[in-house]
């Protein structure tokens, strides 16, 4: 069986030439436009957000730090690629910041062209404005990453038969739906979140303290926050652990790109 998602996963990657990505510098199997996937996360989250309570950062204190930590890796990250010439990594963000009152929910996410979702739960594990930098800062690298074109073109391999978006979405459209909803991990009815490959993991890690320090936000809390985390785990583990499990590679891996992300720390403060 393993063997032949594999195959199929290489024929698709010779068939259409994988595709460069500009933040990571890997190749990725990309069988979707980026724009269709905005697209369709743009509908999902708003189909999300109605569905959900929704705290507004007039009134909670807690949804103005969500949305203030947003703007500030938002900003800084739009002016870094700008002037990398790589504008094209955040082509179509048009960004959202929603906190959902939901104490019971670990979790945060962010899905294509800048859909971010934090839960109120998650604030008791990040405990201050740096440690939910750090999350915000993983879950964006996500994104722009493009680690859910990767997942959800996987998906469509695996499950459609490298089937075309477009058409995966007139012939199969309900299928096609529960794809993307289990690529992002919203909606629990169609089953839990695949973790993210460990690959995407560390690309995350590398790239979110990154995010974080240009942002202003010391990426060292990054340790203390994963080992907060870790120990909330126990019998039931929160959702963000189950889709980010944590051990000893992730922090020895946070130490090691912990130098790099300090200089742009520095060159900030
Ligand atoms: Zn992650």
């Amino acid at each position: 069986m393993m063997k032949t998602i594999f195959s199929l996963l290489l024929f698709a990657c010779l068939l259409t030439g994988c595709v460069l990505n500009l933040v990571t510098g890997r190749k990725q199997l990309s069988l979707i436009n980026d724009s269709e996937l905005r697209l369709m996360a743009t509908n999902e989250y708003k189909t999300f957000l109605s569905g959900h309570k929704v705290l507004s950062s007039g009134t909670s204190r807690d949804a103005a730090m969500v949305d203030r930590v947003g703007a500030r890796i938002a900003n800084s990250i739009t002016k870094y690629y700008d002037s990398q010439e790589k504008k094209s990594v955040l082509e179509g963000y048009n960004w959202e910041f929603n906190t959902i009152d939901d104490k019971k929910v670990i979790n945060a996410w962010c899905m294509p062209g800048g859909k971010v979702v934090v839960y109120t739960g998650l604030l008791p594990v990040t405990q201050n404005e740096t440690a939910l930098a750090i999350v915000m800062g993983h879950e964006i690298a996500h994104a722009i990453a493009k680690h859910g074109n990767e997942r959800m073109s996987q998906a469509l391999v695996q499950q459609l038969g490298g089937m075309a978006l477009e058409v995966a979405l007139a012939q199969k459209p309900q299928e096609t739906k529960d794809l993307f909803m289990m690529t992002y991990g919203i909606g629990s009815e169609v089953g839990a979140m695949l973790p993210w490959s460990r690959q995407q993991e560390t690309e995350a890690d590398q790239y979110g303290l990154i995010f974080s320090a240009m942002a202003g936000y010391d990426p060292r809390e990054a340790i203390p926050f994963w080992q907060r985390m870790s120990a909330a785990g126990g019998e039931s583990p929160p959702e963000f652990l189950s889709t980010h499990p944590s051990d000893e590679t992730r922090i020895r891996k946070l130490k090691q790109f912990m130098p790099e992300a300090l200089k742009y720390y520095t060159l900030r403060n």
